[in-house]
């Protein structure tokens, strides 16, 4: 079974090809397209790339095409995509406006394109379904709560990933086996060995922290939109809502404008005055710019914040994960993060952690509690391999 994983961005178009034929899933092909105006003509264009490379012999070699779609009114899980669950997602695009639209024009094209092929969508709430109640809830009315407003958790594919890999490299592979099939079963029971107690910190142009217990997720920073939590690289992370009600009346701002200002022109972009990729906010705070270190601080200090909400909630902590653009490639942002948890059991190996660039490795101290790692997330891998479950055991 060959399943391509598409991942639409609101002008980006990223796939990964994945053939289930043998023993483990195999990358058969991976490419993208930034700045896309048109989805019809790039899809047009990965398929053509595909049958070139001779990944697929035509385009009914094709079992799947599947999507890592962020949430929808009233469904979660790994679904086969009708109108229905297209339905559900656009009643709640406000609450993605980033995320969901671009997904659902890109599946429609891909439903015109191929009408005979499944679609999948494996939603990001999906990883955070046995969250506890507790961790879950806001203190609002009732029917607010079943309009959705809710803590849901995103960046589950991700955070699934680590929790999975994480296992494998801290010798559990039972925690890891049973990580991988998690989506499918009843809730999961206790383990065999000591319970395993992992944070992952997804630090990217979008961030999330999750603290995981036996691979099961038991919280994550992402609140009920992916604007919330830690800063994002333009949208703004928590915020008192209050506050978002004192500005609206001070400003005489319409819902509109307010949202487009907190999902566009907030988050590092707004703390560092105008840049919103590290890289160059960093470039700038190593020139004394007082913006861009405060952008670097509150960044900071909110990843310390979950990560010790996590650490309390586990009871100590075996493993503390970075992936993603930001987590993979920033040994001073890690060094910044760790600094001062010695007492907890987190000490960075300062050569390994200045050598260890976008590839996978322990960066912690030697013998001390916690393994710091290193490890380049595979969310297609997650979602392709949840779409191949749900065709080959269909209900
Ligand atoms: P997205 O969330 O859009 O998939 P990424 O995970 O690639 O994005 O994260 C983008 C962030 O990662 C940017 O802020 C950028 O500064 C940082 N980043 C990506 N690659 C590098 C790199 N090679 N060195 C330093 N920072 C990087």
């Amino acid at each position: 079974m060959k399943i391509l994983v598409a991942n639409l961005g609101s002008t980006s178009l990223k796939y990964r090809l994945f053939d289930f034929s043998g023993e483990n899933p195999e990358l058969l092909r991976r490419g993208g397209y930034e700045r896309v105006t048109d989805y019809s003509a790039v899809i047009d264009d990965c398929l053509k790339d595909l049958r070139e490379a001779g990944a697929l012999r035509s385009d009914s070699d094709l079992d799947a095409v599947a999507f890592k779609t962020i949430m929808a009114k009233g469904v979660s899980g790994c679904v086969r995509i009708d109108e229905t669950v297209l339905g559900a997602m656009e009643a709640w695009s406000r609450i993605a406006p980033a995320h969901n639209p671009p997904y659902v024009e890109g599946i429609r094209v891909f439903s015109r394109k191929m009408p005979k092929t499944p679609l999948v969508a494996l939603f990001e709430t999906a990883f955070y379904q046995w969250v506890p109640e507790a961790e879950a809830r806001y203190a609002v009315p009732d029917d607010w709560y079943r309009l959705g407003v809710r803590r849901w958790g995103f960046h589950g594919a991700s955070h699934k990933f680590i929790a999975e890999r994480s296992a494998e490299l801290l010798g559990r592979p039972d925690v890891a086996e049973r990580t991988r099939t998690l989506y499918s079963g009843d809730k999961p029971g206790p383990v065999d060995g000591p319970t395993l107690r992992v944070i992952s910190c997804h630090l990217g142009g979008s961030s999330s922290v999750t603290g995981l217990r036996n691979g099961v997720a038991i919280g994550n920073s992402f609140g009920t939109s992916p604007q919330s939590g830690l800063p994002q690289n333009n949208r703004s992370g928590d915020l008192d809502p209050f506050a978002l009600l004192h500005v609206m009346r001070e400003k005489k701002l319409s819902v509109e404008e307010t949202e487009r200002v907190l999902s566009t022109e907030s988050g590092l972009k707004a703390l560092s005055g105008g840049d919103n990729d590290l890289r160059d906010i960093k470039t700038r705070a190593d020139t004394g710019d007082a913006p861009a270190q405060t952008a670097i601080d509150v960044l900071v200090a909110q990843i310390r914040h979950w990560i010790g909400a996590f650490y309390l909630n586990l009871n100590g902590l075996d493993g503390l994960v970075f992936t993603a653009g930001i987590g993979e490639n920033n040994p001073w942002l890690r060094r910044r993060i760790c600094t001062g948890l010695d007492e907890l059991g987190i000490v960075l190996d300062p050569s390994a952690n200045e050598a260890n660039l976008a590839a996978e490795g322990v960066v912690s101290a030697p013998e001390t509690p916690v393994s710091i790692m290193i490890i380049p997330t595979n969310e297609e891998l997650v979602v392709a391999r949840e779409a191949h479950r749900l065709l080959a055991n269909p209900a």
